[in-house]
């Protein structure tokens, strides 16, 4: 069975991928799996943070890795919390210190809330691999004005997606799956990988 690292620490992340490709005989091990401590994502992009965990992972693991990084951007705030999104209430703040803070910048905006989540995923061959599969996508909406559910976690509470009524907060997880950046970035991922022989 191929092992593939992830460079997060994060549970739920972990069981979506392990559970999309266990069906190709993969098996998705965390980096903590192999004592991989997290390593500072001072990329400027998505894409160069996504890449900087995945080299890091490859490189401790001598193992694939996959990685991925994601945020929220605010047309209105020129694109932030963006890469920042984790930690746009504080070094230590927590999804609500985030969220509120965001609430709280757009106080005296009724108009325009316009808003996206992003992701970037990447599957690095080993850590010197020059041609990491790269996938992105985005699911776009608004910053609704008060918080709102109780599923899902970061900023769900407060971003309602476009076409519904409702917060991310408000959608099962199989719903928001369908939907969201991150699903969207996961099958453009397994798409790549089969097309480039990663997958059997
Ligand atoms: P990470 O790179 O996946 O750890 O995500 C960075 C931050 O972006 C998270 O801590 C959340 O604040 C925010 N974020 C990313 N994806 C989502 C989502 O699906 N819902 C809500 N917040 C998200």
């Amino acid at each position: 069975m191929k092992q593939i690292v992830l460079a997060s620490g994060n549970k739920g992340k972990l069981k979506e991928f392990s559970e999309i490709l266990s069906e190709f005989d993969i098996e998705v091990l965390p980096q903590s799996h192999f004592d991989v401590v997290e390593v500072p994502e001072t990329g400027t992009t998505f894409v160069e943070n996504a890449i900087i965990k995945a080299r890091h992972a490859a490189k401790v693991t001598g193992i694939p890795a996959i990685a991925d990084d994601s945020g929220l951007e605010v047309d209105l705030l020129n694109g932030q919390p963006g890469i920042y999104s984790a930690r746009y209430g504080g070094e230590n703040a927590s999804a609500k210190d985030n969220y509120l803070k965001l609430l709280d910048a757009l106080a005296t905006e009724q108009e325009n809330r316009s808003a996206r989540f992003q992701c970037v995923l990447v599957y690095m061959r080993h850590a010197d691999d020059p041609t990491p599969i790269i996938c992105q996508a985005s699911w776009e909406g608004t910053i609704g004005f008060e918080v709102v559910g109780t599923n899902g976690h970061g900023y769900d509470p407060i971003f309602i997606p476009e076409g519904y009524q409702r917060t991310a907060a408000e959608l099962s997880s199989e719903q928001k799956n369908s939907l969201s950046h991150r699903g969207k970035a996961m099958q453009l991922l397994l798409a790549q990988m089969r097309e480039k022989g990663v997958l059997a």
